[in-house]
């Protein structure tokens, strides 16, 4: 089954094109500055093949259009008609506690995706932007929703609710979702699979470190607890996002400083994590040849992000009472042997024999831990873009995809009062 997989942003659309049955992409893409100067779209075809195009991409429903383009386009394309797309997967930020899992898109769920929007102002209005354009150019096609925060649904509410009258709860559902529960979820069953064991018997501590950052407790393969909460700003230190603070010193902030509610915003989402530490960049390879330059705030900020992946790493192994396996992923996780080896470094007690070499090189799926090391760490490329497509796949079928499978049922907690 062919599916278009979507990921739309404020400016952008990402997309991939996947045979689902065989895992294959036939063409990745994206669609960058919509609405604004000079947008361009740059797809890259399987066998290598790679188009350009800018132009006056004027708003989803357009960049929607040009992507159809490219893939119909006989040159660059891989189909020749419309119908040999089956159906199109979106990636969807929050699904709030109305979604435990991927769904078919009705009118009932674009409704409960406008409801959430006051939840998730900055991501849910683009992603519903991006399932009208696909309704518009592919009337006749399924769509279906994949939700960042459904992974997440199986956690309980010892580790959901927050520490403020329960009420508001009740009024606003505020409490923790978490995010990249899609990204938590591949990794964590790779990871199965290259220890050659059922998940349904493994402790897994998923760490996926990019510009945005979160780790996961995914314990007999259910997420039990995530550092990313109501919104994605909770946990760890990110690019720009402040991470776990004490919420009171924002208060005191906003009184010193005079700052706006949206001042306030800018400053913990934007302005903070590692720019905001190091004065320097969000970008951990700066960070990293700065701090290798003598950039003494950098390489604080490089000790601080290390410090609290470490922190939650002894956290959820005790509250799963046991660890098997740490996966590194995300475009740090992939790619720092310089953190992976900082986290690790104070893992001995824990069983973990961390081999320096694995770590330092080597394929980019791989085991960094010596054969026999009581906890394995491995190092694995997230695919989020298969999860959404094989979900999408499983649901056209009228079948239980597998990242449904540990979802027993949903924790919200209306009966309780
Ligand atoms: P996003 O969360 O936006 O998808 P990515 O997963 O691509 O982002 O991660 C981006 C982060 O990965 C940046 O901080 C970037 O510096 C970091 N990164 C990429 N390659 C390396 C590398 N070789 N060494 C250290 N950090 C890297």
């Amino acid at each position: 089954m062919n599916i278009l997989v979507v990921n739309c942003g404020s400016s952008s659309i990402k997309y991939q094109f996947i045979e689902a049955d065989s895992r294959t992409t036939m063409a990745r893409g994206l669609v960058d500055r919509i609405g604004m100067s000079g947008a361009v779209l740059t797809n890259t075809r399987h066998d290598g093949d790679v188009i350009r195009l800018t132009g006056d991409i004027l708003d989803h429903a357009m960049g929607v259009e040009y992507v159809l383009a490219v893939l119909l386009s006989k040159n660059h394309g891989v189909i020749s008609d419309k119908s040999e797309i089956h159906a199109v997967g979106h990636r969807v930020v929050h699904g709030a506690e109305d979604f435990v899992g991927s769904v078919l898109i009705t009118e009932d769920v674009l409704q409960s995706l406008r409801d959430n929007i006051e939840i998730a102002p900055l991501h849910n209005p683009h992603n519903i932007r991006g399932i009208m354009a696909c309704r518009q150019h592919l009337p006749d096609v399924p769509q279906v929703g994949v939700f960042d925060t459904a992974f997440h649904q199986s956690m309980e509410p010892a580790a959901f609710l927050y520490g403020i009258p329960y009420i508001f709860y009740q009024k606003y559902r505020i409490r923790r979702y978490g995010f990249h529960g899609t990204s938590h979820f591949y990794v964590a069953n790779r990871i199965a699979e290259l220890l050659e064991r059922p998940i349904e018997s493994l402790k897994i501590v998923t760490c996926h470190l990019g510009n945005g950052c979160s780790m996961a407790a995914v314990k007999n393969g259910a997420s039990i607890d995530t550092t990313m909460g109501f919104t994605p700003l909770e946990g760890l230190l990110m690019g720009t996002r402040c991470g776990d603070l004490d919420p009171q010193l924002i208060l005191y902030i906003m009184g010193k400083e005079e700052l706006t509610l949206a001042e306030a915003t800018t400053l913990l989402n934007k302005h903070s994590g590692l720019i905001g530490v190091s004065g320097e960049s969000s970008d951990m390879r700066e960070i990293e040849q700065a701090m290798d330059a003598g950039h003494a705030r950098a390489r604080i900020a490089f000790e601080m992000f290390c410090h609290r992946v470490r922190k939650y790493i002894g956290a959820y192994a005790a509250e799963m009472g046991g660890l098997d396996a740490i996966v590194f992923t995300g475009g740090i996780g992939e790619n720092s042997p310089k953190v992976r080896e900082s986290v690790c470094s104070t893992l001995r007690f824990l069983g973990v024999d961390f081999d320096t070499d694995a770590n330092a090189q080597g394929p980019k799926e791989r085991l960094i831990t010596r054969p026999g090391s009581h906890v394995v760490v491995g190092v694995i490329p997230t695919n989020e873009e298969l999860v959404i497509a094989l979900d999408t796949m499983h649901i056209v079928r009228g079948e239980t995809p597998p990242s449904m499978k540990h979802m027993k049922r949903n924790r919200q907690l209306d009966a309780v009062t």
